[in-house]
């Protein structure tokens, strides 16, 4: 008899509680649904992200299809993340290939243990060393941006933070790399995402408003992180045609969007009001 479908890929229990442990993270067991779930999805996303390169594929339609058994806690359960989409779409969101990637991403797997339960109101929430991880609206919106008639190929993040973010992207984009300054935060971040095993996220240690100039050039680039201008080197690694997304500013911050539109012409657009952690030079 043929295995049924869903069963080919989930780790099994045990395999995935050890992992957690090995981490030193104490969730609970509808968590490890959830894992077991992105895990597919990590796969599935990169491997169908690349088929939509040559075929169409729809990554939103082809989620739909994934099961998240999280009923054993009301308050991590898909139906929770559910109402946080529909939140961030009466907002103003419309992409649905976002909304469906943030309705997928445990964003819970995310946070300390003691705010899990807070892990799907739309704001931004401490993760440690001073960082937040970012309020969903505001990763919705960003993203969105960015896919806007760009096909994400190649994107680039700077400020990995917990890595909920580049989680996200992985649903979205075919290669995510993503660097984090503080060596704790992409440890912890390593540590986060590890256990949903997604074969599409690379991340590093390293200051970010350096690029990474050996993977450029990037479709996109997304900061997670306010600087009083947009590095200019950063813009020099985006492809012509390709899109930069960026909280810009001190007190008072706006999402920058900025577009290469020839080898030595950009085309800048201020998007809204924003509030970002700051984005600092070097590592730590
Ligand atoms: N992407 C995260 C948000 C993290 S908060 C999420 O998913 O929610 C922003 C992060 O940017 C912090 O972790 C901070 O340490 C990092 N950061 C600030 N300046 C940086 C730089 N120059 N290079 C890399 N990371 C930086």
């Amino acid at each position: 008899m043929t295995e049924p479908k869903e069963k080919r890929f989930p780790l099994t229990l045990s395999s995935v509680v050890e992992r957690k442990e090995n981490v030193g993270r104490n969730r609970i067991a509808a968590s490890v649904s959830t894992q077991t779930a992105m895990q597919n999805l990590g796969r599935d996303a990169s491997a169908q992200a690349r088929s939509h390169q040559v075929s169409g594929w729809s990554p939103a339609k082809e989620q739909k299809t994934a099961i998240i058994n999280t009923s054993q806690s009301p308050l991590v359960s898909e139906a929770v993340r559910r109402a946080m989409v529909a939140r961030i779409a009466q907002q103003g969101v419309k992409d649905q290939v976002v909304l469906e990637a943030m309705r997928v991403v445990p964003r819970h797997l995310f946070l300390d243990s003691g705010l899990e339960s807070q892990a799907y109101i739309d704001a931004s929430l401490p993760i440690g060393h001073h960082q937040t991880i970012s309020q969903p609206y505001i990763v919705g919106r960003m993203l969105e941006i960015l896919r806007n008639q760009v096909k994400l190929d190649k994107v680039l993040e700077i400020g990995t933070g917990c890595g909920y973010q580049a989680a996200v992207l992985s649903l979205i984009a075919n290669e995510v790399y993503s660097i984090e300054r503080i060596k704790a935060l992409h440890d912890l971040a390593k540590n986060n995402l590890r256990p949903m095993r997604i074969g599409n996220i690379r991340l590093h240690y390293g200051d970010g408003m350096l690029g990474m100039p050996q993977a450029a050039p990037f479709d996109g680039i997304i900061l997670a992180a306010a600087g009083m201008e947009v590095p200019h080197t950063l813009l020099t690694q985006l492809k012509v045609g390709g899109r930069l997304i960026a909280p810009v500013g001190g007190r008072h911050q706006v999402l920058q969007l900025i577009e290469r539109i020839s080898d030595a012409d950009w085309k800048s657009v201020v998007v809204e009001s924003c509030h970002f952690v700051p984005l600092h030079p070097g590592i730590v």
